[in-house]
Protein backbone atom coordinates (compact mmCIF):
# COMPACT_ATOMS: atom_id res chain seq x y z
CA UNK A 1 0.00 0.00 0.00
CA UNK A 2 1.21 3.51 -1.44
CA UNK A 3 0.80 6.61 0.15
CA UNK A 4 -0.23 9.45 -1.97
CA UNK A 5 2.54 12.23 -2.19
CA UNK A 6 2.39 15.77 -2.73
CA UNK A 7 2.30 16.26 -6.53
CA UNK A 8 2.17 19.59 -6.24
CA UNK A 9 0.24 22.88 -4.17
CA UNK A 10 -1.65 25.65 -5.57
CA UNK A 11 -2.65 28.85 -4.35
CA UNK A 12 -5.95 29.72 -4.91
CA UNK A 13 -6.61 32.88 -7.75
CA UNK A 14 -8.53 35.94 -6.60
CA UNK A 15 -11.22 36.33 -9.16
CA UNK A 16 -14.77 37.51 -10.09
CA UNK A 17 -17.63 35.77 -11.94
CA UNK A 18 -21.20 35.95 -12.55
CA UNK A 19 -22.31 39.50 -11.83
CA UNK A 20 -19.54 39.96 -9.83
CA UNK A 21 -18.83 37.51 -7.17
CA UNK A 22 -15.39 37.47 -5.31
CA UNK A 23 -14.06 34.21 -5.90
CA UNK A 24 -10.93 31.86 -4.61
CA UNK A 25 -10.50 29.56 -8.14
CA UNK A 26 -8.09 26.63 -8.09
CA UNK A 27 -9.21 24.89 -11.11
CA UNK A 28 -9.87 26.67 -14.21
CA UNK A 29 -7.48 28.67 -14.05
CA UNK A 30 -4.53 30.23 -16.59
CA UNK A 31 -2.58 28.09 -14.88
CA UNK A 32 -4.65 24.87 -14.11
CA UNK A 33 -7.29 24.12 -16.58
CA UNK A 34 -8.68 21.21 -14.92
CA UNK A 35 -7.62 18.12 -12.94
CA UNK A 36 -9.67 15.01 -15.28
CA UNK A 37 -12.72 14.81 -14.34
CA UNK A 38 -12.58 17.95 -12.02
CA UNK A 39 -13.13 21.01 -14.65
CA UNK A 40 -13.50 23.67 -11.91
CA UNK A 41 -13.14 24.35 -7.94
CA UNK A 42 -14.29 27.54 -6.83
CA UNK A 43 -14.54 28.97 -3.18
CA UNK A 44 -16.72 31.33 -2.56
CA UNK A 45 -16.54 32.79 1.08
CA UNK A 46 -17.12 36.54 2.13
CA UNK A 47 -18.31 38.62 5.38
CA UNK A 48 -18.68 41.92 2.73
CA UNK A 49 -22.14 41.29 1.00
CA UNK A 50 -20.97 43.29 -1.85
CA UNK A 51 -18.56 40.81 -2.66
CA UNK A 52 -21.36 38.05 -3.22
CA UNK A 53 -24.68 39.77 -3.19
CA UNK A 54 -24.79 40.01 -7.37
CA UNK A 55 -24.97 36.70 -7.43
CA UNK A 56 -24.84 34.51 -10.62
CA UNK A 57 -27.90 35.82 -12.95
CA UNK A 58 -29.53 33.53 -15.23
CA UNK A 59 -26.83 31.32 -17.20
CA UNK A 60 -26.41 28.01 -19.28
CA UNK A 61 -24.93 25.23 -18.71
CA UNK A 62 -23.87 21.76 -20.45
CA UNK A 63 -21.96 18.67 -20.78
CA UNK A 64 -21.12 18.68 -17.03
CA UNK A 65 -22.03 18.45 -13.66
CA UNK A 66 -21.58 20.42 -10.27
CA UNK A 67 -21.83 20.37 -6.75
CA UNK A 68 -22.35 23.25 -4.49
CA UNK A 69 -21.49 23.01 -0.78
CA UNK A 70 -22.11 26.01 1.75
CA UNK A 71 -20.49 25.91 4.45
CA UNK A 72 -22.59 29.25 5.89
CA UNK A 73 -25.34 31.63 4.38
CA UNK A 74 -27.36 30.91 1.79
CA UNK A 75 -27.29 30.61 -1.74
CA UNK A 76 -31.70 30.99 -3.41
CA UNK A 77 -32.15 29.46 -6.91
CA UNK A 78 -34.09 28.39 -9.29
CA UNK A 79 -33.68 26.45 -13.18
CA UNK A 80 -35.71 25.91 -16.31
CA UNK A 81 -36.41 22.56 -14.79
CA UNK A 82 -38.74 23.86 -12.85
CA UNK A 83 -36.90 23.87 -9.64
CA UNK A 84 -36.33 26.78 -7.22
CA UNK A 85 -34.92 26.92 -3.40
CA UNK A 86 -32.59 27.47 -0.89
CA UNK A 87 -29.70 25.86 0.24
CA UNK A 88 -28.04 26.60 3.44
CA UNK A 89 -25.38 26.18 5.77
CA UNK A 90 -23.97 22.18 5.48
CA UNK A 91 -26.77 21.57 2.04
CA UNK A 92 -25.37 20.42 -1.04
CA UNK A 93 -26.98 20.73 -4.30
CA UNK A 94 -26.23 19.10 -7.73
CA UNK A 95 -26.99 19.19 -10.78
CA UNK A 96 -26.31 17.66 -14.49
CA UNK A 97 -26.77 20.43 -16.61
CA UNK A 98 -26.33 17.24 -19.65
CA UNK A 99 -28.35 18.61 -22.94
CA UNK A 100 -28.85 21.94 -21.27
CA UNK A 101 -30.06 24.06 -17.92
CA UNK A 102 -30.64 27.99 -17.66
CA UNK A 103 -30.37 28.59 -13.93
CA UNK A 104 -29.53 31.59 -11.36
CA UNK A 105 -27.82 31.45 -8.48
CA UNK A 106 -28.73 33.78 -5.75
CA UNK A 107 -26.39 34.35 -2.11
CA UNK A 108 -28.71 35.97 -0.01
CA UNK A 109 -27.66 38.18 2.54
CA UNK A 110 -26.78 37.09 6.60
CA UNK A 111 -26.96 35.91 8.90
CA UNK A 112 -22.61 35.85 9.10
CA UNK A 113 -21.36 35.61 6.50
CA UNK A 114 -21.01 33.43 2.57
CA UNK A 115 -18.76 30.11 2.65
CA UNK A 116 -19.17 27.48 -0.04
CA UNK A 117 -17.64 25.69 -3.03
CA UNK A 118 -18.32 24.27 -6.40
CA UNK A 119 -17.13 22.12 -8.42
CA UNK A 120 -17.83 21.09 -12.03
CA UNK A 121 -17.42 17.07 -12.70
CA UNK A 122 -16.94 16.47 -16.58
CA UNK A 123 -19.59 14.03 -18.00
CA UNK A 124 -18.52 11.24 -20.49
CA UNK A 125 -19.01 11.95 -24.12
CA UNK A 126 -21.64 9.39 -24.12
CA UNK A 127 -23.86 11.06 -21.57
CA UNK A 128 -23.21 14.78 -22.44
CA UNK A 129 -26.77 15.75 -24.06
CA UNK A 130 -27.97 13.10 -21.20
CA UNK A 131 -31.34 14.76 -19.39
CA UNK A 132 -30.86 17.33 -17.23
CA UNK A 133 -31.19 16.43 -13.01
CA UNK A 134 -31.37 18.45 -10.41
CA UNK A 135 -31.09 17.93 -6.37
CA UNK A 136 -30.81 19.49 -3.43
CA UNK A 137 -29.55 17.09 -0.51
CA UNK A 138 -30.29 18.75 3.53
CA UNK A 139 -27.72 19.05 5.74
CA UNK A 140 -29.09 16.37 7.81
CA UNK A 141 -29.21 13.62 5.34
CA UNK A 142 -25.10 13.84 4.39
CA UNK A 143 -23.46 11.26 6.68
CA UNK A 144 -21.13 11.87 9.45
CA UNK A 145 -18.69 9.90 11.07
CA UNK A 146 -17.14 10.85 14.01
CA UNK A 147 -14.22 8.72 15.07
CA UNK A 148 -12.34 8.25 18.35
CA UNK A 149 -9.65 10.20 18.21
CA UNK A 150 -12.16 13.24 17.38
CA UNK A 151 -11.72 13.37 13.47
CA UNK A 152 -15.10 14.35 11.78
CA UNK A 153 -15.64 13.46 8.46
CA UNK A 154 -19.23 14.47 5.91
CA UNK A 155 -19.47 12.20 3.45
CA UNK A 156 -20.69 14.44 0.63
CA UNK A 157 -20.26 11.19 -1.35
CA UNK A 158 -18.22 8.08 -1.68
CA UNK A 159 -18.03 5.96 1.37
CA UNK A 160 -15.95 6.30 4.83
CA UNK A 161 -15.86 3.28 7.29
CA UNK A 162 -18.90 1.94 5.81
CA UNK A 163 -21.00 4.68 5.41
CA UNK A 164 -22.25 5.55 2.07
CA UNK A 165 -22.41 9.53 1.22
CA UNK A 166 -25.67 11.29 0.45
CA UNK A 167 -24.61 12.16 -3.23
CA UNK A 168 -24.85 9.11 -5.38
CA UNK A 169 -25.71 9.73 -8.56
CA UNK A 170 -22.78 12.04 -9.95
CA UNK A 171 -21.76 9.89 -13.40
CA UNK A 172 -18.25 10.11 -12.44
CA UNK A 173 -18.64 8.74 -9.75
CA UNK A 174 -16.56 11.26 -6.96
CA UNK A 175 -15.51 10.79 -3.53
CA UNK A 176 -16.18 13.99 -1.72
CA UNK A 177 -15.30 14.54 1.92
CA UNK A 178 -15.42 17.39 4.04
CA UNK A 179 -12.80 16.36 6.64
CA UNK A 180 -12.33 18.38 10.25
CA UNK A 181 -9.04 17.19 12.51
CA UNK A 182 -8.02 17.95 15.73
CA UNK A 183 -4.95 19.21 16.46
CA UNK A 184 -1.86 16.53 15.39
CA UNK A 185 -4.62 14.04 14.51
CA UNK A 186 -4.62 12.10 11.60
CA UNK A 187 -6.69 10.61 9.22
CA UNK A 188 -6.63 7.59 6.27
CA UNK A 189 -8.66 7.13 3.21
CA UNK A 190 -7.81 5.03 0.82
CA UNK A 191 -8.09 5.87 -3.03
CA UNK A 192 -7.94 3.75 -6.05
CA UNK A 193 -5.00 3.64 -7.72
CA UNK A 194 -4.94 5.76 -11.34
CA UNK A 195 -7.92 8.04 -9.89
CA UNK A 196 -7.05 12.06 -9.55
CA UNK A 197 -6.74 12.92 -5.51
CA UNK A 198 -6.94 16.43 -5.15
CA UNK A 199 -7.33 18.13 -0.78
CA UNK A 200 -8.70 21.44 -0.63
CA UNK A 201 -7.52 22.81 2.92
CA UNK A 202 -9.18 25.64 4.43
CA UNK A 203 -8.56 25.51 8.00
CA UNK A 204 -4.83 25.19 9.70
CA UNK A 205 -2.29 23.51 8.23
CA UNK A 206 -1.68 19.24 7.35
CA UNK A 207 1.39 17.28 6.53
CA UNK A 208 0.49 14.99 3.73
CA UNK A 209 2.12 11.38 2.35
CA UNK A 210 2.34 9.12 5.97
CA UNK A 211 4.57 9.34 8.79
CA UNK A 212 7.60 8.73 7.06
CA UNK A 213 6.38 12.31 5.71
CA UNK A 214 5.18 14.16 8.34
CA UNK A 215 8.57 15.61 9.27
CA UNK A 216 8.02 17.41 5.80
CA UNK A 217 6.43 20.78 5.56
CA UNK A 218 3.20 21.70 6.84
CA UNK A 219 0.97 23.08 4.02
CA UNK A 220 -1.49 25.79 5.74
CA UNK A 221 -4.38 26.82 4.57
CA UNK A 222 -6.09 28.02 1.94
CA UNK A 223 -4.64 26.01 -0.63
CA UNK A 224 -5.09 22.95 -3.02
CA UNK A 225 -3.32 20.09 -3.21
CA UNK A 226 -2.62 18.48 -5.73
CA UNK A 227 -1.43 14.11 -5.28
CA UNK A 228 0.26 11.55 -7.00
CA UNK A 229 -0.93 8.18 -7.45
CA UNK A 230 -0.95 5.64 -4.73
CA UNK A 231 -3.31 3.97 -2.72
CA UNK A 232 -3.53 5.74 0.52
CA UNK A 233 -4.61 9.59 1.19
CA UNK A 234 -2.83 10.32 4.75
CA UNK A 235 -3.21 13.77 6.03
CA UNK A 236 -2.15 14.63 9.37
CA UNK A 237 -3.26 17.68 11.36
CA UNK A 238 -0.44 20.41 12.13
CA UNK A 239 -1.09 22.58 15.77
CA UNK A 240 -4.14 23.56 15.21
CA UNK A 241 -7.80 22.01 14.52
CA UNK A 242 -7.40 21.53 10.33
CA UNK A 243 -10.06 21.14 7.85
CA UNK A 244 -9.97 20.38 4.31
CA UNK A 245 -11.84 18.65 1.40
CA UNK A 246 -11.03 15.85 0.13
CA UNK A 247 -11.69 15.17 -3.95
CA UNK A 248 -11.31 12.25 -6.32
CA UNK A 249 -12.50 10.44 -9.15
CA UNK A 250 -11.28 8.03 -11.83
CA UNK A 251 -10.52 10.53 -15.24
CA UNK A 252 -12.55 10.63 -17.97
CA UNK A 253 -9.18 10.77 -20.73
CA UNK A 254 -11.45 11.99 -22.78
CA UNK A 255 -11.10 15.37 -25.25
CA UNK A 256 -12.28 18.00 -23.86
CA UNK A 257 -13.13 21.90 -24.79
CA UNK A 258 -14.28 24.45 -22.09
CA UNK A 259 -15.90 27.55 -23.35
CA UNK A 260 -17.59 29.63 -20.82
CA UNK A 261 -20.26 27.42 -19.05
CA UNK A 262 -19.88 24.47 -21.25
CA UNK A 263 -17.55 22.03 -21.07
CA UNK A 264 -18.07 19.42 -24.72
CA UNK A 265 -15.53 17.27 -26.59
CA UNK A 266 -15.36 19.11 -29.49
CA UNK A 267 -14.84 22.76 -30.75
CA UNK A 268 -18.14 21.83 -33.07
CA UNK A 269 -20.02 21.21 -30.12
CA UNK A 270 -19.19 24.27 -28.55
CA UNK A 271 -20.28 26.02 -31.89
CA UNK A 272 -23.45 24.64 -32.01
CA UNK A 273 -24.55 25.05 -28.26
CA UNK A 274 -23.92 28.83 -28.59
CA UNK A 275 -25.76 28.57 -32.06
CA UNK A 276 -28.65 26.73 -30.23
CA UNK A 277 -28.77 29.46 -27.72
CA UNK A 278 -28.85 32.91 -29.92
CA UNK A 279 -31.75 30.65 -31.79
CA UNK A 280 -33.57 29.80 -28.75
CA UNK A 281 -33.03 25.73 -29.02
CA UNK A 282 -30.73 25.12 -26.22
CA UNK A 283 -33.30 23.74 -23.92
CA UNK A 284 -34.84 20.69 -25.23
CA UNK A 285 -38.30 20.43 -24.87
CA UNK A 286 -38.06 16.84 -25.06
CA UNK A 287 -37.68 17.15 -21.26
MN1 LIG B 1 -24.12 27.90 -12.71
Amino acid sequence: MQNREVQSVVTPSATRDGAGVQLRRSIATPTLDHLDPFFLFDHFGSENPDDYIAGFPMHPHRGIETITYVLDGRVEHRDSLGNSGVIGAGDVQWMTAGSGIMHEEMPKVGPRRLDGFQVWVNLPAKLKMTRPRYQDIPSARIPEVVRADGARIRVISGVVDGQVGAVRDIFADPTYLDVALPAGCSFEQPVPRGHTALLYVFQGDVAIGGPEAASGAFIAATRLVILKDGDVVHVEAGGAPARFLLLSAQPLNEPAVRWGPFVMNTREEVALALQELRNGTFIKSSQ
